[in-house]
């Protein structure tokens, strides 16, 4: 059995393998890398004053695969007033789920003679490991084009949407927010949470709205899959329902499929993912990110009430103009300029492995100990296993959003507690 694990990253993932490996009877050594400011909770569920609530149901969020009420039993224990398994309770509450699932691994860990130990940084040189879990979680979004270097310096670019440093923020102008997904949601409701009261605009390539969860979870329709496992095969499928399903039944049958979504994506061939990230990603990512109601009604008051603006568009340029940012984008097929306090980037992770800023995945990029996947959505890896592929003289396991290109949904806590359980095994069953 190997003796000396690292696991790098201080979120979930990393928690949850390391709780895997100890329940399954790892004896040894783990070291977990962890960032200064993770609380070892990352940017989903850290300490956050905004009232921002979990994307998913209760009932979803357990963080053991094989006992799915785990969450639930907790929230009843200790916040019985949310705990019903249909809602959705406050992130800062999941972050004390965490938190305990953490202080209760070092018990066990203790119990079991097992070395951890947090360190903070990972020195990639240190070959002295069997295996190392990535599990680093998401990386900051790409940095636009049209944007000098000076200016991402400056408090006039926030490049990271789960880190905003409202201190460098003025509250005359409007804020811009680019992308407009779950990101701009929250960024919208943690800056009105912060008291910034002046207008917001968000731009995004196709605009779409987003999608509210409905509110009962029943699928009553039965629906079979096409037998054809490729993609025009499922589009053809999914335009069909759409016209035949009535809109809640709809999204009920497309959070039914997700969860075996990544079997088809395995099967479909490379033009097929290409096709699908060209096509159909942006449309497949509104309808499967969706937000609570409560969430829903907020943003809508902003927008009614012309405080939030949410178009399509395309962002130019962004300099600075004395005290404010000059922004200039295309939206309706004209050219938009103005004064704003700031632009929030909130486009989505990096997924380009060549592109991020990770120091770890730099290094282990430049050894050629991990290798990109053939879409650059992340980390080359064995479906199967987790394992990286590479030349890397220990073996290397990724979890989580590193993994999209082999996976595509890898992103949700149902996805990452069976991949922590997969890896921890592997681990253990390795030579
Ligand atoms: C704002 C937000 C809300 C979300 N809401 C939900 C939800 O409601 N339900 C759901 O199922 N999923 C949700 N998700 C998805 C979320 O990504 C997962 O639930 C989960 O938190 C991801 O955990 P992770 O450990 O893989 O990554 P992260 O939580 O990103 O943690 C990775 C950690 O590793 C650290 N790290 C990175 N590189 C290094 C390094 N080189 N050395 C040391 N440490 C490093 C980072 O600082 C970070 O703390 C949300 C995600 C975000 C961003």
């Amino acid at each position: 059995m190997p003796k000396k694990i690292a696991v790098i990253g201080g979120g979930f993932s990393g928690t949850m393998v390391i709780r895997q490996l100890i329940v399954h009877g790892f004896k040894g050594t783990i070291h977990r890398f962890i960032q200064e400011n993770s609380e070892t909770l990352g940017p989903a569920y850290k300490n956050n004053s905004a009232p921002l609530l979990l994307n998913v149901r209760n009932q979803n969020m357990s963080a053991f695969p094989d006992d799915p009420s785990h969450f639930v039993r907790f929230l009843e224990a200790r916040y019985p007033e949310v705990a019903l398994p249909n809602n959705f309770v406050q992130r800062s509450i999941y972050g004390h789920y965490l938190k305990t699932i953490w202080d209760e691994t070092k018990d066990l860990s203790k119990k079991a003679e097992i070395q951890l130990q947090l360190v903070s940084t990972f020195q990639v040189d240190s070959e002295e490991y069997d295996a190392i879990v990535l599990a680093t979680g998401n990386e900051l979004p790409r940095i636009p084009s049209g944007i000098s270097e000076k200016v991402i310096t400056s408090p006039f670019y926030q490049g990271n949407p789960w880190e905003i440093d409202y201190n460098s923020m003025q509250h005359e102008h409007p804020i811009f927010i680019l992308g407009n997904g779950l990101t701009m949601v929250d960024t919208v409701l943690s800056l009105r949470h912060a008291g910034f009261k002046q207008k917001i605009v968000a731009i995004s390539t196709h605009g779409f709205n987003m999608l509210v969860h409905p509110e009962n979870e029943i699928l009553t329709e039965q629906v079979s899959l096409p037998v054809q496992q490729d993609l025009h095969s499922l589009v053809h499928f999914f335009n069909t329902q759409r016209k035949a399903l009535s809109h809640t039944q709809f999204l009920l049958l497309v959070d039914s499929f997700r969860p075996i979504f990544s079997t088809w994506w395995q099967r479909f061939s490379l033009e097929e993912k290409k096709l699908f990230l060209c096509k159909f990603r942006h449309v497949w990512g509104t309808i499967r990110h969706r937000i609570p109601a409560q969430i829903a009604q907020k943003i809508n008051e902003e927008r009614v009430s012309g405080q939030l603006v949410v178009q399509a568009g395309k962002l130019l340029t962004l300099e600075e103009n004395g005290p404010c940012a000059k922004i200039e984008y295309v939206s309706d097929n004209q050219v938009i300029n103005g004064d704003f306090a700031c632009l929030i980037n909130c486009t989505g992770p990096e997924t380009d492995l060549a592109k991020m800023t990770n120091p770890t995945i730099k290094e282990l990029l430049s050894r050629q100990w991990i290798l990109p996947d053939l879409i650059r959505q992340g980390i080359d890896i064995q479906a199967d296993t987790h394992l990286a592929h590479g030349n890397s003289p220990m073996k290397i396991y990724a979890i989580g959003n590193l993994c999209k290109g082999t996976l595509w949904e890898s992103t949700a806590v149902g996805e990452l507690r069976a991949q922590a359980k997969l890896i921890a095994k592997g681990i253990l069953e390795s030579k």
